[in-house]
């Protein structure tokens, strides 16, 4: 399917904790992508782009993307700047980070990593999986974050936990607060306890450079195949 500009309008926009922002954007008509894909913003005037995967099921007439405005640039301006009612360009749908048939055979063990915003498309990856896709094969999810007052979405992961056997989540907390009764360090110290049979792994990583080289690195030395590795690298 090839990429195209599309016009559509922000319906609803919300800060979900932190410097998060939900940005739900509205189309004429149903939009199909495949989960894990991403758009490409105009985010000014003459024409600078910025990309945001998707983190929405698609299927219907909306994307939602979410949206860490922290590095202040000029994208993350203009979706702060963004009220609903406002017509913003889109150019979608773009990426291949999305989890193809020939990895969903039973015996496959899939681990997905994300930092930060990273975790905006495996959201929808692991969804449609498990409830679309009726993968019944381990599914792992290790979501790494700085500081627990940024989490969001947390009820709704715990809830495909609890109606998913095979599916796994870890909140991992970088720097937590006294309180914090979860697990605290990066995202590798969690993926190194799992059980995970490396032979059967398929790998997703999404976040910032430095956690994909070396989760990539740790993942390969654990006896990961590389070309079962995939990512997606936000900054
Ligand atoms: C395929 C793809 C998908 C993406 N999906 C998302 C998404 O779903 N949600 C999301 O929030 N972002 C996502 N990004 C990142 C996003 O496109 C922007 O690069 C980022 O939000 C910074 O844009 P900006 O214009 O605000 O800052 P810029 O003007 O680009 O940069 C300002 C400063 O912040 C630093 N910086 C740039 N990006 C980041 C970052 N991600 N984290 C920390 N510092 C940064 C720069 O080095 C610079 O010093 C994605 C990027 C790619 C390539």
């Amino acid at each position: 399917m090839t990429a195209k500009k599309m016009l559509g309008k922000v319906i609803f926009k919300a800060c979900l904790a932190g410097s998060n922002w939900l940005v739900r954007v509205g189309f004429d008509e149903t939009v199909d992508y495949v989960p894990g894909q991403y758009v490409s913003l105009k985010v000014s005037e003459d024409g600078m782009r910025r990309s945001y995967s998707i983190t929405s099921l698609p299927g219907e007439k909306s994307i939602d993307l979410l949206i860490d405005v922290s590095p202040m640039g000029v994208g993350s301006q203009y979706v702060l700047g963004l009220s609903v009612g406002d017509l913003v360009e889109v150019l979608g749908f773009l990426g291949k980070f999305g989890v193809k048939e020939e990895m969903r055979k039973k015996e496959s063990e899939l681990l997905f990593v994300g930092t930060g915003a990273g975790i905006a498309p495996l959201k929808p990856m692991i969804e449609d999986l498990l409830t679309k896709k009726f993968f019944r094969g381990k599914v792992y999810l290790v979501w790494g974050m700085r500081h627990e007052e940024d989490l969001y979405w947390i009820k709704e992961i715990e809830k495909l936990q609890r109606d998913f056997e095979n599916f796994h989540f870890y909140i991992v907390i970088s720097k937590p607060g006294e309180d914090w009764p979860g697990l605290n360090g990066h995202v590798g110290d969690v993926v190194e306890k799992l059980n995970i049979n490396w032979d059967e792994a398929f790998v997703y990583l999404c976040g910032n450079s430095e956690m994909i080289a070396s989760m990539e690195k740790q993942s390969l030395l654990s006896g990961a195949i590389k070309d079962r590795i995939f990512y997606e690298g936000f900054a």
